[in-house]
């Protein structure tokens, strides 16, 4: 897998030198692992930036607003990055919605609030900082939202979150849009709760929307789903309720290994192109992209502690784990793993699982990989910049990675290594 001229499969601005030095845009990833320590995540803001405009390329021309989604990786830098390229925001969480924020300056104008979740408090805050559209998730959500609006002099947005029951196929974890996932409304029974939602004070229909699933590679799924909203749009216009904007949601996937995900805008082709062969030309079309926005912009780098010969196998133990990465643990997902340096070609490989130092057998970034590696070097782990570092935990008292923006051959630390002392800050010892 991991030659010295290894695939670097989905980042389009990681590169080896002449050298065989890994460098992210103009940076070299081992300078930088040596200079703030391991484990460190670093994000490009070229491929950040480029994966936007791929979806503002396909938008052209089309009513639209491009939501990215927080979760996907929340850091203020990056929220600033995106910020600052035009980009809306799609939350879940109060949260997520103060570090929106404090980037756009109090600007909540572009962000649509999603989860199935959200209280009272939630709520109140979002309508007073006045977000574009509550993305309502059950009939309950509604009636509490009417209430809450009313009794502060407010006027909700709302969008119901269809369950389209189209099939991503994803991972089932990852998979959002079937009828037996916690998410949204079910389709048969929009048009009631549409109607309830057009009776109630205190909120204005204004959109639909859906969420079916994360790295999804076709774009059959996103098509499928949007058919269904607009079935769905047709008979709302029929009871007289009109709809202002449809929000596919998020979901496109990235490339780590050898999927092969549609681009953004040759995907948004296809989704206008339905959209006007419907009628709905003139609508406007909302997204919510996080992982495809964010994923291949970030690798994770982190320092080999020990190579060691295992009785079935060998073990290259390194200082990230799962508590800095989760998504091998919890998802089984394969991400590529190489060298910073690239071996000489005479170094012998071995074949070996690269795990962290965390106490749970569970814990490893990649299995049966070919390295040749020894203690000190630093190997990057490859599109990690989604449900990254947001997942990283403080799991057996360690402290959580610093973070890192590369623009050029300059860069930026975007988040400080956290000390051990805050670990237990926020605890009180019995006396
Ligand atoms: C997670 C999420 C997204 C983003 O999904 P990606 O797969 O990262 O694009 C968008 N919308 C909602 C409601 C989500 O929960």
């Amino acid at each position: 897998m991991s030659s010295p001229n290894a695939a670097l499969p989905g980042a389009p601005h990681l590169a080896r030198d002449a050298q065989g030095r890994l460098m992210l845009e103009g940076c070299d990833l081992d300078a930088l692992a040596r200079q703030h320590g391991t484990p460190l995540y670093v994000y490009s803001s070229a491929s950040i930036a480029g994966a936007l405009a791929a979806y503002q390329r396909g938008l052209a021309g089309q009513p639209h607003l491009l939501c990215y989604a927080v979760k996907a990786n929340s850091n203020l830098g990056v929220l600033r990055l995106l910020a600052g390229l035009g980009a809306g925001f799609d939350i879940v969480s109060r949260g997520e919605l103060e570090r929106v924020l404090t980037v756009t300056g109090g600007d909540a104008s572009r962000v649509v609030f999603s989860g199935v979740g959200k209280t009272a408090q939630d709520m109140q805050r979002a309508l007073e900082v006045g977000v574009a559209c509550f993305n309502v998730e059950s009939e309950a959500e509604l009636e509490l939202l009417a209430q809450v609006a009313a009794g502060c002099g407010h006027v909700a947005p709302v969008s119901l979150r269809i369950n389209p029951h189209v099939d991503p196929k994803t991972h089932p974890y990852i998979s959002t849009g079937l009828k037996s996932n916690k998410f949204g409304i079910a389709h048969d029974r929009a048009l009631a709760v549409y109607q309830r939602a057009s009776q109630l004070p205190g909120l204005r229909v204004v959109g639909i929307d859906c969420h079916i699933g994360s790295q999804i590679t076709q774009s059959d799924p996103f098509l499928e789903a949007l058919d269904r909203l607009l079935d769905l749009v047709d008979a709302l216009a029929q009871a007289g309720i009109a709809i202002h904007h449809v929000d596919i949601g998020g979901g496109l996937g990235i490339q780590y290994a050898d999927e092969t995900p549609p681009a953004a805008d040759a995907l948004l082709r296809q989704v206008i192109e339905r959209l006007h062969a419907r009628g709905h030309g003139s609508k406007s079309l909302w997204l919510e992209p996080g992982r495809s926005l964010v994923g291949n912009a970030g690798v994770l780098l982190t320092q080999v502690q020990y190579v060691k010969p295992g009785e079935t196998k060998n073990f290259c133990i390194v200082d990230a784990a799962m508590n800095d990465l989760l998504r091998p643990a919890l998802y089984e997902a394969w991400m590529q793993i190489t060298e910073c340096v690239a071996p000489p070609a005479s170094a012998p490989r071995q074949r070996m699982d690269v795990v962290g130092p965390v106490c749970e057998s569970g814990d490893w970034l990649g299995r049966e990989r070919d390295l040749a590696v020894q203690a000190g070097d630093t190997l990057a782990v490859l599109s990690a910049g989604a449900y990254g570092m947001v997942m990283a935990s403080n799991y057996n008292t360690r402290a959580r990675a610093a973070e890192v923006l590369v623009k050029g051959d300059g860069h930026r630390v975007v988040r400080r290594r956290e000390q051990l002392a805050d670990l237990w800050a926020h605890e009180l010892p019995l006396e």
